[in-house]
């Protein structure tokens, strides 16, 4: 029997309505930007599986470090004990992140990572004798599926059911340089009305709510004013870390810098669940006390899993190394230089690139999960490509190690969707 039918008797995929989804792909080998089906089909991973493959699959480098790692110390518990594959990756990091950052947590996925985040700056305030109870964050912002993270998000269509059961949280728009000063302003009656503890946002680019991107000014001058307020800056890297903006992290490009960090997803080179929480010394200094209970009691059992440090200790060797940041530049040049091409092009509403990340948003009404958007994640597949329409827009965020070859590839079925797709002909 074929791995999809056997799929069918046991397995429930996430953000499935297994009732009219068509089966799921099988994949049994991948290398590189590559991925191959049972039946031998060849697909080019234009998404790098969720962001996290950046350095290729079946990457020989990270490989051998895993190896290496588990045939000397496979895993231990994190609390009370510790390791060098996380004390060095935590050397690795500080050298990298914004200069402010000062402590890492571990945690095992993007979703915890945000979770301890939230409950570090919730506590930060209660061990200084504050009640704050008030979450602030962007509209359609995406922070995982945990409820604290889910509370965060603001993407209506994951949350529907579980509304009444969330933390409580204030919304402000991303800002553009037209709408800034109103943008302030209702931060400001935000700040008046509620006792903030922390705003959550993604830097820069906002990924699930369709490759959304805003100017580091007017983040910048949203972070400066919660920061007046003691209201803690989380900066959500889960997506934009690791190089994705055309800097490590999309925080290199603002002036202020974020009191905690969530990083996840390319951190292990798409190897293994881990994820950080970093934060400056002025949040680890208000758990310290001589009263046990000021500390940060949240652990996960497998936090800081050395096969997963050795995996991001080995990703960031790659990550500025000379071919990697050739790479980088090379694809970002590539996508400006397809964006200024497809630009004019009449089904284009809207298409942009920053970093890696190419968007584009289609002229045409659908639905974030309807019949149209499968048929348009249908007309890649069945091309050889695989991506993750976000409703109407199409984006790549490719490893990268793609070849010239493989790019084109993907620019040149972009351009087909355009002048082809059947879609637009209704
Ligand atoms: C993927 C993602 C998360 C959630 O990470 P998981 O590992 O899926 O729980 C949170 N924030 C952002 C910005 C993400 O892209």
């Amino acid at each position: 029997m074929k791995l999809t039918q056997r799929d069918k008797a046991h397995l429930w995929h996430p953000l499935t309505q297994h009732k009219t989804a068509s089966a799921p792909l099988a994949i049994v080998k991948s290398k590189g930007a590559l991925l191959w089906d049972e039946d031998g089909k060849e697909y080019i991973d234009g998404i790098a599986s969720w962001y996290t493959s950046m350095y290729g699959h079946c990457n020989e480098y990270i490989t051998a470090a895993i190896t290496k790692q588990m045939q000397e110390l496979d895993f231990v518990m994190f609390s009370g004990l510790t390791h060098k594959p996380a004390i060095e990756l935590s050397e690795k990091l500080m050298e990298i992140l914004p200069s402010n950052q000062a402590k890492i947590f571990f945690n095992d996925n993007g979703s915890t990572a945000v979770e301890a985040a939230i409950k570090m700056a919730l506590q930060f305030h209660h061990n200084g004798g504050e009640k704050r109870d008030t979450l602030i964050a962007f509209e359609n912002g995406f922070h995982g599926d945990t409820f604290g993270a889910m509370s965060a998000s603001g993407i209506a269509s994951y949350n529907a059911p579980f509304e009444d059961f969330l933390l409580k949280v204030e919304r402000i728009p991303v800002p553009t340089d037209d709408t800034l000063a109103e943008t302030l302003n209702t931060l400001d009656q935000i700040l008046q009305n509620n006792k903030c503890a922390a705003f959550l946002f993604e830097p820069l680019a906002q990924g699930a709510a369709g490759m959304k991107f805003h100017t580091a000014a007017g983040l910048d001058a949203l972070i400066k004013k919660c920061q007046e307020h003691q209201v803690l800056c989380v900066a959500d890297e889960i997506m934009t870390g690791f190089g994705k903006t055309g800097t490590n992290f999309a925080c290199d490009q603002l002036t202020q810098q974020p009191d905690i960090m969530c990083l996840s997803k390319a951190l292990t080179a798409g190897l293994f669940p881990l994820s950080i929480t970093s934060c400056s010394k002025e949040i680890y200094d208000a758990f310290l006390s001589d009263d046990v209970h000021k500390a940060f009691f949240h652990a996960h059992t497998f936090s800081a899993h050395p096969l997963g440090c050795a995996a991001a200790i080995a990703g960031l060797d790659l990550l500025n190394s000379p071919e990697i940041i050739y790479k980088r530049n090379w694809i970002e040049e590539c996508h400006q230089a397809f964006v200024a091409k497809i630009k004019k092009h009449p089904k284009v509403k809207n298409a942009r690139s920053k970093g890696v990340i190419l968007a584009i948003d289609l002229a045409i009404d659908m639905d974030r999960y309807g019949s149209v958007r499968d048929e348009l994640y249908q007309f890649f597949l069945e091309r050889g490509l695989l991506i993750r329409p976000l409703g109407s827009t199409i984006y790549l965020l490719p490893p990268y190690v793609i070849t010239e070859e493989e790019l084109e590839k993907c620019y040149s079925m972009f351009e087909e969707v355009l002048n082809s797709f059947k879609l637009f002909n209704r």
